[in-house]
C-alpha cells in the first residue's frame, strides 16, 4: 500500500498509538509532521523510529486545544513539504472519574483535547484541503467507550461520542470534494493511557474480549493506513472498531 509523498499530521505522536500510525505510515512512504504537545524526548523517539523505517518527519510542538496551535501545525506541514493529504486527529487525554466526583476542570480538559482538539485541525486542514483539489482525509479517534459509555469515563465518553458527530457532520460537508472523514474506535489498547488500570481490571477486561487479549497500538494502525490510503476512497462517516470483537 505505498503512499509515496503524501503528507500526514499526526496527533499526539509522540507515543502509544500516534507512534505506531506515525511509524504505519512512514513504512509505506508518507512525511510526516509528528505532533506532541508536553513530551519532546518522547516525540524525537518517534521521528527516530519514523527515518528508521525508511521516512522523512518533522517534530512540531502544538497543543491542540488552542486553534493557534491547530494553524501551527497546518502551516508546517505546507512550509515543509508544500501540501497536506491526511490529517490524524489522534490527541487525547483521560481523567476518569465517577459523575458524582468529576470536577468542573476534568470535565473540560477532556473535551477540550479529545473534541475541540479534533475540530480545531479539522479546520485548519479544510481550507488546504479544499485549495489542492486533490481530496483529503481526516481520520479521528474515538472509543468503543463513545458507543457503549463507560463507568467513571462520562468526560470521555461524551468527547468521543461528539466526536462521531463531528465525523459524521464533516464527512457530509466535506464530500463533493473528496474529502473523506471516518472515526476508529479503539476497545482496550496497551499503552500509556491503559497502563494505569490494575492488574486485576486489566484481566477482567481481557477476558471479556472475544478474541482474547488486549490490543496493540499496531492494530490500530492498521487500520489508519487503510483509511489514509486510496483503497478506502469509497468510505465516508463511518466509525470502525478495533476491539477484539469487545463492543459488537
Ligand atoms: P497516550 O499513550 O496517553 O498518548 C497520548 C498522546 O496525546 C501523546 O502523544 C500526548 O502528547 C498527546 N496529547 C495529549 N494532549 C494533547 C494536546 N493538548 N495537544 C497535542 N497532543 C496531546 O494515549 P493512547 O492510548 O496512545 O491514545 C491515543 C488516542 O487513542 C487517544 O485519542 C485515545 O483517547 C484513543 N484511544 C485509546 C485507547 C486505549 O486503550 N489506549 C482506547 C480507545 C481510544 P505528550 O506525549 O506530549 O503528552
Amino acid at each position: 500500500m505505498r503512499m509515496e509523498g503524501k503528507v500526514a499530521i499526526v496527533t499526539g505522536a509522540s507515543r502509544g498509538i500516534g507512534r505506531a500510525i506515525a511509524i504505519a505510515l512512514a513504512q509505506e512512504g508518507v512525511n510526516l509532521v509528528i505532533n506532541y504537545t508536553n513530551n519532546a524526548e518522547a516525540a524525537e523517539e518517534t521521528l527516530k523510529a519514523v527515518e528508521a523505517a525508511g521516512g522523512k518527519g518533522i517534530v512540531v510542538q502544538a497543543d491542540v486545544t488552542k486553534p493557534v496551535d491547530a494553524e501551527k501545525l497546518v502551516k508546517a506541514a505546507i512550509n515543509n513539504y508544500n501540501k497536506l493529504d491526511i490529517l490524524v486527529n489522534n490527541a487525547g487525554i483521560t481523567r476518569d472519574n465517577i459523575a458524582i466526583r468529576l470536577t468542573e476542570n476534568d470535565w473540560q480538559a477532556v473535551l477540550d483535547t479529545n473534541l475541540t482538539g479534533a475540530f480545531n485541525c479539522a479546520k485548519a486542514a479544510i481550507r488546504p484541503f479544499i485549495r489542492q483539489r486533490q481530496g483529503g482525509r481526516i481520520i479521528n479517534m474515538a472509543s468503543i467507550i463513545g458507543l457503549m459509555g463507560g463507568v467513571g469515563q462520562a468526560n470521555y465518553a461524551a468527547a468521543k461520542a461528539g466526536l462521531i458527530g463531528l465525523t459524521k457532520s464533516l464527512a457530509r460537508e466535506l464530500a463533493s470534494r473528496q474529502i473523506t472523514v471516518n472515526a476508529v474506535a479503539p476497545g482496550y489498547i496497551d499503552t500509556a493511557m491503559t497502563a494505569v488500570l490494575s492488574d486485576e481490571l486489566k484481566e477482567t477486561i481481557t477476558k471479556q474480549i472475544p478474541l482474547g487479549r488486549r490490543g496493540k497500538p499496531e492494530d490500530v494502525a492498521q487500520l489508519v493506513l487503510f483509511l489514509a490510503s486510496d483503497r478506502a476512497a469509497y468510505i465516508t462517516g463511518q466509525v470502525i472498531a478495533v476491539d477484539g470483537g469487545l463492543a459488537m
